[in-house]
Parts: C-alpha cells; sequence; structure tokens
C-alpha cells in the first residue's frame, strides 16, 4: 500500500501521446482538463508539481530512423515537439492563473528558461509549477529517464508516471491477457525478477538506485492526475 501522508514535492511524467488524444499535434481540450487537473492540487493542496513532458505525439527518433533519417536529428525533433506541448500546458495552467516556468535543456531563450535546477526549486517553493522541455538535451535518452534524473536532482518524493491506455503495472500485459490482474503495489526487486515494464531500463534503474517511490497510473482514469498528485492510492506504488 501507499505510504500515508501526502507527497510535498512531486515529478509528474505526461506521455506526449495524450497530448495528442491520438492524432500528431495538440488538442487543446485534452491539455485543458490535464491543466485543470493540476491547477486544482497546486491551489488546494499545495503540493509543488514538476512536470516532464514526452514528445512522442510529435515524432520519435527511433520512428523517423526506420524511414531513413539520421537517428541523432530525429530524436532533435522528438526533443523540439516536447517543447511545444510544454508551451501548451503552461498556457492552459496560466488560463486557471497558475504561475508556470517552461525550463528547456536546448537554450531557446525567446520561449523559455534554460534548465537550472537551483532555480526551479526555488520556482517550486513559489508555487509556480515548473514544466520541462527538451529532454535531456541529449539524443538516444527518452523523456522517462529525464523524468527520473529530474526528479532526484531537484528533490521530489516521488515520480508519478501517467501512461496512456494503462493504468498501473500488471502480472502480465492485459492487453494479451485480460485475466492479468494489476499490483496495488510491488517492490523494486519483483519488478526486475517478474521483468515487468514500468518505465524504460535506465529510468527505472535511476528509481531503483537511488530509491525514489514511482507511482504508475493512468491518464484515462478520473481525475487520475489530480489524485496521484495528492498521494492517494491509485495505479500501482514502486518502492522498495
Ligand atoms: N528524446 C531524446 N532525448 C531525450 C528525450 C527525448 O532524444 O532526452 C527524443 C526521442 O526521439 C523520443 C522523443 O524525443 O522518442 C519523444 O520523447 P518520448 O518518446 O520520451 O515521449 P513520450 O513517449 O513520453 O511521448
Amino acid at each position: 500500500d501507499a505510504p500515508a501522508g501526502q507527497p510535498t514535492r512531486v515529478l509528474l511524467k505526461l506521455s506526449g501521446e495524450v497530448f495528442g488524444g491520438g492524432a500528431v499535434g495538440v488538442d487543446p481540450e485534452v491539455v485543458k482538463g490535464i491543466a485543470g487537473q493540476i491547477a486544482e492540487v497546486v491551489v488546494n493542496d499545495g503540493v509543488q508539481v514538476a512536470i516532464v513532458v514526452g514528445g512522442g505525439n510529435f515524432f520519435r527518433g527511433a520512428e523517423l530512423q526506420h524511414h531513413g533519417m539520421d537517428r541523432a536529428r530525429g530524436d532533435y525533433m522528438g526533443m523540439l515537439g516536447t517543447v511545444m506541448n510544454c508551451l501548451a500546458l503552461q498556457d492552459f495552467l496560466e488560463h486557471l492563473d497558475v504561475d508556470t516556468r517552461v525550463q528547456t535543456a536546448i537554450t531557446m531563450g525567446q520561449v523559455a528558461e534554460p534548465y537550472i535546477p537551483r532555480r526551479a526549486a526555488r520556482h517550486l517553493e513559489k508555487g509556480r509549477v515548473v514544466i520541462f522541455g527538451a529532454g535531456a538535451g541529449m539524443p538516444y535518452f527518452t523523456t522517462d529517464t529525464v523524468a527520473a534524473q529530474r526528479a532526484l536532482e531537484i528533490g521530489c518524493d516521488r515520480l508519478l508516471m501517467g501512461k496512456n491506455g494503462v493504468d498501473g503495472v500488471y502480472e502480465a500485459d492485459p492487453r494479451k491477457d485480460p485475466s492479468a490482474r494489476k499490483y496495488r503495489s510491488i517492490t523494486y526487486a519483483d519488478v526486475l525478477r517478474q521483468r515487468l515494464n514500468v518505465a524504460d531500463p535506465a529510468a527505472f534503474s535511476l528509481c531503483m538506485d537511488n530509491q525514489l517511490p514511482i507511482v504508475v497510473f493512468g491518464l484515462g482514469e478520473p481525475n487520475g492526475i489530480a489524485r496521484a498528485i495528492r498521494g492517494e492510492t491509485i495505479g500501482t506504488l514502486v518502492a522498495s
């Protein structure tokens, strides 16, 4: 079971796919809904929220490579896609009077601050939502890994992995085996032993090595983001 008590600073990873609502680009209604849930907990519960946004609704370097593009260039396109998602989320949060800052791992001074961890921490202390874009700024990485790294560097209590199409960690792939049961909680060791897919391996090992609890939950669940941020029992808690 999830430990009692509300986390005070969390890192929310939002998959890019959810921003597109199943299509390429940004679906404003979806982003509005996400922003509404985040605004509610920041305003009412005072949780400090940092966010890493994916970019799968625009480009994935590995997929572009299949079409003959240079992998690193495709990965940079992927990273730039995440920034568009960040700006959309920033916009809808600011419509709700939530102060935000976007920090990017690739410098683009006209649209965002550069990634400066101590400054990010200061924004969070002031109640601003900090949205991290452009991944790690490095090809061959994923935004899952960046989420784990940012969570560790800025001292988050938990990594909240918001997934598209799956609402937790199951004993087997629920799409192939509909009778597979969902874990409410599981240890890092059991995830490894059972070869379960929680996050990409680099992200998972960063969390395990540094004892950072991960909550895997579904972005499609009603009010799922707000509940995960509040520390309610939702999805699957992965911890030691
Ligand atoms: N990417 C990258 N380095 C990073 C983060 C992302 O090269 O540090 C690229 C990579 O091509 C990736 C794409 O950006 O496929 C979009 O990110 P990701 O696939 O993690 O997004 P999500 O699956 O969460 O939508």
